[in-house]
């Protein structure tokens, strides 16, 4: 079995065999959301995705520091160096103070992230709690002579730095002289040397509401420091694993890497990972085409797009089901497939549970399959974390599973060892790496409920009957501290909540 972790890494476009920079030990570093608006399902599975990483990450024994920030300021409206604060102007909308945004929307981010069931990183840091660290950044970029100032803004110095080191556009395949001809109309470009330059540190506008002291001016830092910043203080100057979507590979990313490199003259990340994009129906996400649809929606089913609700675990599965490097397409028909997929796995689990080995069992071809299926879903798990395919593999093992159960196959052609080597992976499988809960779907919470409640009225009758008034005292007081009406009529008693 190969038992070594490769990777993708998006900076050398290759996969290669994963060594931490001290043996047993991984850092971390995966770009959080904006809090500026509801978390949104491409947002979902990114984290879910870095959410499986990490998880494996630890399944394989790695003690893992995994930071995911927040960030609560310095991304402008058209993500680069101009436009209002997304924050800013949200605290304007809904005329709130910018804190109140950004409590309002972690809060539902956290909360998202726990429906999803995933893990919370170990450092949740924010942009606005660590500007010193900012600062102290931006001045050690403008001491290695990779940063100037023009009338109290900072900008980095990217066509000196390209100069000076090959790293600028290793990441996203941009090349400075096409960046340099990029002729956008923004408002303080007059102020940078060279188009490709971005600010560091920008002067705040009189109207700016979040805004800090420094050297250079009242202002704010740029969107991209704060990342540089934070997993320089938490994971060390170079560190393993960063991660983030595709799309921020440039300018954000891009441009980290060069503010990392502008102050100690080191990487920040050895590997690079980036997650593909959600679309739905084929097309790009996106509220202005009418084409996308929220984590709520989807619970509720309130949405022309789907013909009913899904629970979380069904899109927590429906979201593995394909590479984190591929574009992952949300259909109907998809989250159906999704759901049932889901259920199989669980029930297949169920009923391997279920099953009793006499401890006599004999290794058969049967037994021989089993470990190599077993054996493979791990390789592609190690394999750039091969969700889809290590899923495959699980369910080639439940149609055995099924075939113990009906008999097909008796359960003693296969080793005690290897019966519980079956049992293992299933838990390490669907709970550990995969994060999957085991969760009744609301139809099947509704049934359990009312056969609950027919269960008290025939208690309730029984007790009646028999003058047995103690009883019918008490459920009759319980369901009213429930708020729970029960109406008896001609056709038997009939129950509503208040
Ligand atoms: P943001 O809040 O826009 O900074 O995004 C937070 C994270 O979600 C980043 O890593 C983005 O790359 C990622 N992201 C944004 N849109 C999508 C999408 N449609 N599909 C997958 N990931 C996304
Ligand atoms: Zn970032």
């Amino acid at each position: 079995m190969n038992k070594e972790l490769t990777v993708q890494n998006s900076l050398s476009r290759k996969k290669e065999i994963f060594k931490p920079i001290h043996e047993g030990h991984i850092g971390m570093y995966v770009c959080g959301p904006t809090v500026y608006n509801d978390v949104h399902l491409g947002n979902c599975r990114t984290f879910v995705s870095f959410d499986v990483i990490y998880r494996y990450l630890v399944f394989l024994g790695y003690k893992v520091r995994y930071v995911r920030n927040i960030t609560d300021v310095g991304h402008l409206v058209d993500d680069a160096d101009t436009g209002e604060d997304k924050i800013s102007k949200r605290a304007r909308l809904e005329k709130l103070e910018p804190m109140e945004i950004v409590q309002k929307y972690t809060l539902g981010f956290h909360e998202m992230m726990r429906v999803f069931n995933t893990k919370s990183p170990d450092i949740e840091p924010r942009a606005s709690g660590h500007i010193l660290e900012q600062i102290e950044m931006v001045q050690a970029i403008l001491d290695n002579g990779l940063a100037y100032e023009k009338n109290g803004s900072v900008y980095f110095d990217t066509v000196k730095f390209a100069k000076e080191q090959e790293v600028y556009g290793q990441l996203s395949g941009r090349k400075i002289d096409e960046l340099m001809v990029e002729t956008r109309d923004l408002k303080n470009q007059a102020e940078k040397n060279n188009p490709a330059d971005f600010a560091i540190w920008m002067k705040a506008s009189p109207e700016h509401i979040m805004r800090w002291k420094s050297p250079w001016s009242e202002g704010f830092p740029g969107w991209h420091l704060e990342c540089s910043a934070m997993s320089t203080k938490y994971l060390g100057t170079t560190f393993d694993i960063h991660g983030g979507g595709n799309d921020l590979k440039f300018p954000h990313h891009e441009n980290e890497v060069a503010q990392n490199y502008g102050a100690c003259k080191c990487a920040p990340a050895n590997y690079w990972l980036h997650t593909n994009m959600l679309l739905m129906n084929g097309k790009k996400m996106s509220k202005s085409d009418n084409n996308s649809i929220t984590p709520k929606q989807l619970f509720t089913g309130d949405s022309e797009h789907i013909s009913k609700s899904y629970t979380p675990m069904a899109l927590r599965f429906f979201m593995l089901q394909s590479h984190y490097s591929s574009t992952l397409d949300l259909t109907d028909d998809a989250l159906l497939a999704a759901e049932k997929g889901y259920r199989r796995m669980m029930e297949g689990n169920k009923t391997l549970l279920g099953l009793q080995h006499s401890g006599k069992g004999n290794a058969s071809d049967h037994d021989k399959e089993i470990n190599q299926l077993i054996d493979q879903a791990h390789e592609h798990m190690n394999d750039d974390f091969n969700t889809p395919m290590a899923m495959a593999r699980l369910f080639e093992l439940i149609s055995k599973i099924n075939s113990f159960k009906g008999g097909q196959i008796s359960i003693d052609e296969i080793t005690a060892a290897t019966f519980e080597r079956m049992q293992t992976t299933f838990k390490d499988f669907i709970f550990d790496i995969f994060g999957l809960k085991d969760e009744m779907d609301a139809g099947d919470q509704n049934e359990a409920l009312d056969g609950l409640m027919q269960l008290v009225i025939d208690l309730r009758q029984s007790s009646r009957e028999n003058k047995d008034w103690g009883t019918s005292d008490k459920i009759r007081d319980t369901l009213k501290a429930l708020k729970i009406q029960l109406k008896d009529g001609k056709d038997g008693t009939e129950w509503s909540m208040e």
